[in-house]
C-alpha cells in the first residue's frame, strides 16, 4: 500500500478511504501527508483533492 501524494510505503497510522468523485478508487495516504494537507491524486478520475 503507497500514499498516493508521496508515493511512500505507508506503515503505521495511515487514511484509506474512496475517491469522493468516482467512488471506485481508494485514496491512501499516510499520516504525514494529511497532516500537512498535501494534495492527492486519484489514479482513475484524475480528482485532486485536500
Ligand atoms: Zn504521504
Ligand atoms: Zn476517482
Amino acid at each position: 500500500m503507497r500514499c498516493v501524494s508521496c508515493r511512500r510505503e505507508v506503515s503505521g497510522d495511515y487514511v484509506r478511504f474512496k475517491c469522493p468523485s468516482c467512488g471506485n478508487c481508494e485514496v491512501v495516504r499516510c499520516l504525514k501527508c494529511r497532516q500537512t494537507n498535501v494534495h492527492y491524486k486519484c489514479g482513475e478520475c484524475s480528482f485532486e483533492g485536500p
